[in-house]
């Protein structure tokens, strides 16, 4: 599409006639509630959309997509709104905001839930968790669902039950054209294949099918600290740990300052450490059991290792995240920790200045690499470890330098480079997505956009061109 609409050309007249039929929303720049709804969650991304569309449901999305598609305007598609480089917003055109799609039905006996496409993880726990069920997604509650799961979905239950990806049983999605059509294994299966891991690039997914499994709502979980610079050994001791370990246990190493937060003790605030974060999914005498060792290695400075609700859990990240702050990220996966790589992941650490700057070490493996690499559009399933660098501040203020130093750690580790997962890319260009997906399924992937996507109507995502 070479026409690019600015927010002045979307005229209040034809805005007035969508407003005829539409049941959610619409916020123009002189409307009250703008400068709310144009933020996302990352508070460095400050774009001007003309038009925010706050759709009540399926018909709004269609009304949605065929005003902007007439107009030839810039859309972005936004569902919970934590994409990293803030591709659910833009300057002039239209977000198609999602945020208040918020029904979920679980139904029990089945084992199935169904979630529309503006609910927050949190809140699809919420209602999982009611009945001891579980889709394995991601470790923030307030994460959106259709962004994480568009691009594949790792979290503290996927080595027991996969990505989220791997959960999802249906999808609806508003084409293009705006056409409505459903995309599972016997339906539009190309497109089903696209929809996991494709990241949002062949239409907007309105509502999720998955397939539910138990969990909990008891778990062993939470991380062990000790000071940053035991990290050397803390992580021979982790690989060594985690060699064996059943698929029910899954692990996240942190570097950070400890956090101001009523768990940690005040002398230990502010102080360089690293954890070891477990969750696992599986009876707690069981978890207990397997969790001893990494309890008693050392001399932990905390341990909040504990049985828990899984809800609980999963809301542990959440104070680190806030909305609003200054966030980026850089990420790799890496085959193995290996001796050079424990000690690029130990130098680094020490460097952390932010209060709000900490790395995630993601451990992968278990059922995520059961599944085969074609299967689905996700890519990287036999990655050891995924890195997630975080150079974050509170504002402008100190940011520059915290983004070097999240590029410095990065770069430090470019030689043990795999792959890497498409939802913890920032805007890095076109080689970096093909990288992603690998070129043989890059190919693939654009073949599928220039069937359901020819023009490129949906680009404000890690874009895969038609062309
Ligand atoms: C604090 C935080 C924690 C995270 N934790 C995890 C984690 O544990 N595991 C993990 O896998 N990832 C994680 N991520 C990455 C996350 O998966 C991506 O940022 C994801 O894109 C967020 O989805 P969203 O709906 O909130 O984002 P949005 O910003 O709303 O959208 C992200 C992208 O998806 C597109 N999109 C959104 N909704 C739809 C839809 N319904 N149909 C079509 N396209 C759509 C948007 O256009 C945009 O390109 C985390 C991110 C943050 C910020």
């Amino acid at each position: 599409m070479s026409k690019v609409a600015e927010a002045s050309s979307i005229d209040d007249a034809s805005v007035d006639d969508l407003q005829a039929s539409f049941r959610g929303e619409l916020i123009r720049p002189s409307d009250t509630g703008y400068e709310e709804h144009r933020k996302v969650w990352n508070g460095s991304i400050d774009r001007r959309p003309g038009l925010i569309a706050r759709c009540a449901g399926v018909a709004d999305v269609l009304a949605a997509v065929r005003f902007a598609r007439k107009r030839e305007l810039l859309t972005a598609v936004r569902g919970g709104g934590h994409s990293f480089p803030g591709l659910s917003v833009c300057d002039g055109g239209v977000v198609i905001d999602l945020g208040s799609m918020k029904g979920i039905h679980v139904d029990p006996e089945a084992r199935t839930v169904r979630a529309q496409a503006g609910v927050l993880l949190g809140e699809l726990d919420r209602e999982t968790q009611a009945f001891g069920l579980a889709v394995p997604a991601g470790i923030v509650t307030h994460t959106g669902l259709a962004g994480l799961t568009l691009g594949g979905g790792i979290g503290w239950i996927m080595r027991k039950y996969g990505l989220t990806i791997d959960q999802l049983l249906s999808v609806d999605v508003i084409t293009a054209d705006g056409e409505f059509v459903k995309a599972s294994e016997n339906e539009n299966a190309d497109l089903f294949w696209g929809v996991r891991g494709g990241a949002g690039n062949f239409g907007i997914v309105t509502e999720f099918e998955f397939r539910l499994n138990p969990l909990g709502p008891q778990v062993v979980a939470g991380p062990v600290f000790w000071p940053m610079e035991e990290t050397p050994s803390v992580l021979r001791f982790y690989r060594d740990w985690i060699a064996d370990c059943p698929d029910e246990l899954m692990t996240i190493v942190v570097q950070r300052k400890a956090p101001a937060l009523p768990v940690v003790p005040p002398d230990l605030v502010g102080k360089h450490v690293v954890a070891v974060v477990s969750c696992y999914a599986g009876p707690v005498e069981d978890g207990e059991k397997l969790v001893r060792p990494l309890k008693a290695f050392g001399s932990p400075v905390l341990d909040l290792c504990v049985p828990k609700p899984f809800l609980v859990h999963q809301g542990m990240f959440d104070p680190s995240f806030r909305h609003g702050c200054w966030y980026y990220v850089r990420s790799c996966d890496v085959a193995e920790l290996n001796d050079d790589v424990i000690d690029i992941v130990a130098e680094h650490g020490k460097r952390i200045t932010s209060p709000l700057t900490s790395i995630a070490l993601w451990q992968m493996g278990g059922a995520v690499a059961r599944v085969g690499e074609s299967e689905t559009a996700f890519n990287g399933r036999s990655a050891g470890f995924t890195f997630n660098i975080n150079g974050n501040s509170e504002s402008a203020d100190g940011f520059e330098a915290e983004r070097e130093w999240a590029r410095m750690y990065w770069s430090a580790l470019e030689p043990y480079h795999t792959s890497v997962y498409v939802n913890f890319l920032m805007e890095e260009g076109e080689e970096r997505i093909r990288q992603a997906y690998g070129a043989e399924k890059y190919e693939r992937l654009k073949a599928l956009k220039r069937k359901y996507d020819p023009t490129n109507f949906f680009r404000l995502n890690q874009n895969i061109r038609p062309e």
